[in-house]
């Protein structure tokens, strides 16, 4: 039986190096960038205002109080999009607003709640208050200059990094090519949602969740049909999902017992099992393996166990598939509300509800078949075997909502 950590290591050394493609921006979000990006312009692209004012020369109203102001001659008016056409003589200001470029000649707005034009000489504005150069005036470049780096390998798009990218004009960019997984569930009691159950049934409920967590680790789920607990179903199934896919997820059949097949099914068909049993809880019997190439994840059955097992070992490797430079869970630090126990000797990752400011409960009953309290749960806590972890302890959760 593998250490969590061991048989991380050894999943994610047996994902395959990234590979690429270039997609448009607005097909970008949640994908990973798949190399640095340098921005062919500089931010912002001129100087302009930063609000609705007069731009003018600082020097011309340093002496404008509210009591005695400076009088300027109005020389036009420029609108965000508008170019002013020659310079701004002194004593002159122009009309601005957020945005409008700043006329040449001028280098400071004063904002327009500090003015006052008398509608019987609209040719001239009074200003109250003096202005220190550069005021109310952001800079060309102050924000990106051209060549910086405006994205890295491996970072994840999020929408704050595309509006950058957008900005800088950018219409695509190039990122790691996503993984297409393969989902099947095996277990002959099990029976697709929508009819009365059969006596001895069950609805499965797997695939669903795993498919909703494959999508956001950003790859490409494609369900199968259910597998019967039979060794030549189990090999028919794998070897069309193999064929089809990257990587193939299975839950059910991966134990001890004498109708769980995956193991069997997936040498049948020329896998090579690289391990099989990891020492965590939920979700011990968890085989790993390599088929040409393909790789497969055979997750417990027991909805808590495929979903804690998916977290912990299929998700990092989906994100590292897709060149991404941090592929654990995030995790927030908080502190117990109320005791976790542990008295089992394996690491015991439970669920848990954790608040905006970091008040951790325990999610409910922590079998690995209930499925209550990980509708509840928001994250894990990695528990130490034989541990109780008391009330006031502090902690990391891994947050997988
Ligand atoms: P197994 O790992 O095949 O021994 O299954 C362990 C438990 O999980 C059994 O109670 C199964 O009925 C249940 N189970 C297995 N697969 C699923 C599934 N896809 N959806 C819901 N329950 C399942
Ligand atoms: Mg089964």
């Amino acid at each position: 039986m593998l250490e969590f950590e061991e048989a991380l290591a050894r999943v994610l050394g047996a994902v395959p190096s990234p590979t690429s493609q270039v997609v448009p921006l607005s097909k970008a979000a949640g994908r990973v960038l798949a190399e640095q990006v340098r921005s062919p312009i500089d931010l912002p692209v001129f100087d302009n205002s930063a609000m609705d004012g007069y731009g003018l020369r600082a020097v011309d109203v340093a002496s404008a109080k509210p009591d005695s102001p400076v009088l300027l001659r109005l020389a036009g008016k420029i609108a965000a999009g508008e170019v002013f056409a020659g310079e701004v003589p002194a004593g002159n200001c122009v009309r601005l607003f957020t945005g409008s470029p700043l006329p040449p000649g001028t280098d400071a707005v004063v904002m327009q709640e500090a003015t006052h034009v008398e509608s019987s000489a609209p040719g001239q504005v009074l200003i109250h208050a003096p202005v220190a150069p550069g005021e109310n005036v952001r800079s060309h470049g102050e924000d990106v200059k051209r060549g910086s780096t405006v994205g890295s390998a491996g970072e994840l798009l999020t929408a704050g990094r595309l509006g950058l990218l957008a900005a800088v004009g950018l219409t695509d960019v190039r990122v790691g090519r996503q993984p297409v997984v393969g989902l099947l569930a095996t277990g002959s009691e099990l029976q697709e949602p929508g009819l009365p159950l059969a006596s001895g049934r069950i609805y499965e409920s797997n695939r669903l969740a795993l498919a909703t967590l494959i999508k956001r680790a950003g790859a490409l789920p494609r369900t199968f049909p259910l597998v019967a607990d039979e060794l030549a179903a189990t090999s028919l199934a794998l070897a069309d999902a193999c064929e089809q896919c990257d990587a193939v997820v299975t839950t059910g059949g991966v134990s001890v017992g004498e109708l769980d097949f995956i193991k069997r099914a997936f040498q049948q068909i020329g896998g090579e099992l690289a391990f099989w049993k990891v020492a965590v809880r939920p979700g011990r019997p968890f085989a790993f393996g390599c088929c040409r190439g393909k790789l497969l994840f055979g997750l417990p059955g027991n909805p808590v166990s495929a979903l804690v097992t998916f977290l912990l070992l299929v998700r990092p490797a989906l994100r590292r598939w897709q060149g991404a430079a941090n592929v654990s869970l995030p995790a927030q630090p908080g502190v117990l509300v109320e005791p976790l126990v542990n008295d089992g000797g394996r690491r015991h990752f439970m669920r848990v509800k954790v608040d905006p400011v970091g008040n951790i409960c325990s999610a409910g009953i922590q079998a690995s078949h209930v499925l209550s309290s990980v509708a509840l749960a928001n994250g894990l806590v990695d528990v130490p075997a034989n541990t109780t972890l008391i009330a006031g302890t502090a902690v990391r959760v891994l947050r997988w909502d």
